[in-house]
């Protein structure tokens, strides 16, 4: 695939290592994985930044409580910070009205998203999260065409393993010369809160199946945690301890550590 589809980071910016977090499907928990990820990296002193790129579906605001708008200046967009001080950028936090809808077609959706990286200031981050728009379409595969990203992780439930929708995300990925640093599967189970036994709702998980057949580890198991999401709702998610996906995290700084 030729490099000159991609587009320049910012040009007051730098950054080192720019993470995808992509899901086959709508609704599996990617901005969720994504907030978790990047809170992580920030507690261990990291610099870091969230790049919502899933326009129809924005949530990342709302989880960090981030309801100001985003400001300008000659420079650029400026990004909002979080509590802990996460960079993010949304367009939720440029729309007058949250709960307006975006009604763009592709070819929008995919340029704003494109603006994201070269016009918002980003400052220097050790890390971008980029919560990826879901799907295997047209505007996710020009996100990724038009971003250079270092390393994508790919989030499933349990259904989606089995409808192989995590084959086709490994399987873009693999076209565009990405690589998937590891997959991690969200609703996996309940945990009863009398005895600790886990229940595998969906049936049991085909995780291990699938990981070994496309040759990409596991990063993490997340229950269903109403723990989640209350604290998604109130926009307090940094409060979390981000317990599930801690190893996932330390994998990942592994991965990149000579570049930081
Ligand atoms: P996606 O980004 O894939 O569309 P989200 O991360 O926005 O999905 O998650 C969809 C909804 O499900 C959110 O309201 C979120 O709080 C909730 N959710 C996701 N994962 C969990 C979980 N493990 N336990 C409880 N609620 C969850």
């Amino acid at each position: 695939m030729s490099q000159s589809m991609q587009e320049e980071f910012n040009h007051y910016s730098t950054v080192k290592n720019v993470i995808g977090v992509v899901s086959g499907k709508g609704g599996v928990g990617k901005s969720f994985v994504t907030a978790m990820l990047a809170v992580l990296m920030k507690r261990k002193g990291l610099r870091v930044g969230i790049l919502d790129a899933d326009i129809t579906g924005p949530s990342i605001p709302k989880m960090f409580g981030i309801t100001r708008k985003a400001g300008g200046n000659e420079l650029g967009l400026m990004p909002e910070c979080t509590e802990s001080g996460i960079r993010l950028m949304s367009v939720n936090i440029l729309l007058e009205q949250e709960d307006q809808p975006v009604i763009w077609r592709g070819p929008i959706l995919a340029n704003t998203v494109k603006q994201f990286w070269t016009d918002v200031v980003w400052g220097d981050l050790d890390y971008l999260f980029i919560d990826m728009p879901p799907g295997t379409g047209d505007v996710p595969l020009t996100v990724f065409q038009s971003i250079p990203l270092d390393g994508i992780v790919i989030v499933s439930s349990p259904q989606d393993l089995v409808s192989m929708i995590v084959k086709k995300a490994f399987h873009m990925a693999e076209m565009i010369h990405i690589p998937v640093l590891g997959l991690v599967e969200n609703m996996s189970y309940v945990k009863c809160p009398g005895c600790g036994e886990r229940i595998h709702i969906f049936g049991e998980s085909k995780l291990a199946d699938i990981s070994a057949e496309i040759g990409v580890p596991i990063m993490g198991e997340i229950p269903i945690d109403p723990a989640i999401a209350k604290l998604v709702d109130t926009g307090e998610f940094e409060a979390f301890n981000c317990e599930y996906l801690k190893d996932a995290s330390d994998k990942i700084e592994h991965i990149f550590s000579e570049k930081l």
